[in-house]
Formats: structure tokens, C-alpha cells, sequence
């Protein structure tokens, strides 16, 4: 353990996600709005600032229910602009579950998990393996 903690920590990313402000108060105020559903939608970056998270795009078909939200991946837009997830939980728990790891695995490079009661202290960011990855508020 001790061996490899210090490279753990240095592990270079390859993109130092970031994430705008608007962005995310519309992430919250939409999670709030379908509470106790969740909400689920794709995440788009900025056409110059391709590490910094600007929009979130609905897909068409997106089946949002009390315990967990579908995405209808197929229905995905041809957008080289959009880099992962973002879902909602209605729990205070933003940790990934099982079906959210598989979904992770398969498409997109970043999610976002946003736990009530939705506020700027309880979401999460993980990588497509699941492992916890921070992005900067701009
Ligand atoms: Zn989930």
C-alpha cells in the first residue's frame, strides 16, 4: 500500500475536467424539479473548451423512475461533444451502483452523480472505471 500511495496520488489525468457554474445550477435545479424521480441527461462541452463541461442535453426516451433512471444510449445524438453522464439520486447517497458502473464502463469518459438534497456539496464526479475524479467549478 504504502509503496504506491505516492504515485496514486500523482496519477496524471488526462483531462483535468471542469465543469460552469450555470451548468451545474441547472443540473441541481433539475434534479430538484423530478425529486423523488430521478433525472438523467448526457454531458456536452464547451466547442473550444473541450475539458470544460457547459451543457447537459435530455435524451429522447430517457425513462426517469423512483429508483433508477435508463438511458436510452441508442438515442444519442452524433455529438463528439459529449463526454458522459449526469444522473440524479434521490438518496444522500452520490456513490455509484452497480447498474451506474456498467453504465459508466460503456459510454462516455465522465458522470456525474448529484445526491439530494442537490446543493453544491453532494455530487460526485467518477471516471469511466468508477474511480472518483474531481472537476473544477469555472
Ligand atoms: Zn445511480
Amino acid at each position: 500500500m504504502g509503496f504506491f500511495k505516492k504515485n496514486k496520488k500523482r496519477q496524471p489525468t488526462k483531462i483535468e475536467w471542469k465543469i460552469k457554474h450555470n451548468c451545474l445550477d441547472l443540473i441541481i435545479e433539475s434534479a430538484k424539479s423530478v425529486y423523488p424521480n430521478e433525472f438523467g441527461a448526457v454531458l456536452r462541452v464547451d466547442d473550444k473548451q473541450k475539458d470544460t463541461i457547459s451543457e447537459i442535453i435530455l435524451l429522447p426516451g430517457t425513462v426517469q423512475g423512483e429508483s433508477h433512471t435508463i438511458f436510452k444510449l441508442h438515442m444519442m445524438p452524433v455529438d463528439f461533444n459529449i463526454v458522459g453522464t449526469i444522473h440524479s439520486h434521490p438518496s444522500t447517497n452520490p456513490n455509484p451502483s452497480d447498474a451506474d458502473l456498467e453504465l459508466f464502463g460503456k459510454h462516455g469518459k465522465i458522470h456525474i452523480i448529484i445526491a439530494s438534497p442537490y446543493d453544491y456539496s453532494s455530487w460526485k464526479a467518477y471516471d469511466y472505471n468508477g474511480k472518483e475524479t474531481k472537476i473544477e467549478l469555472v
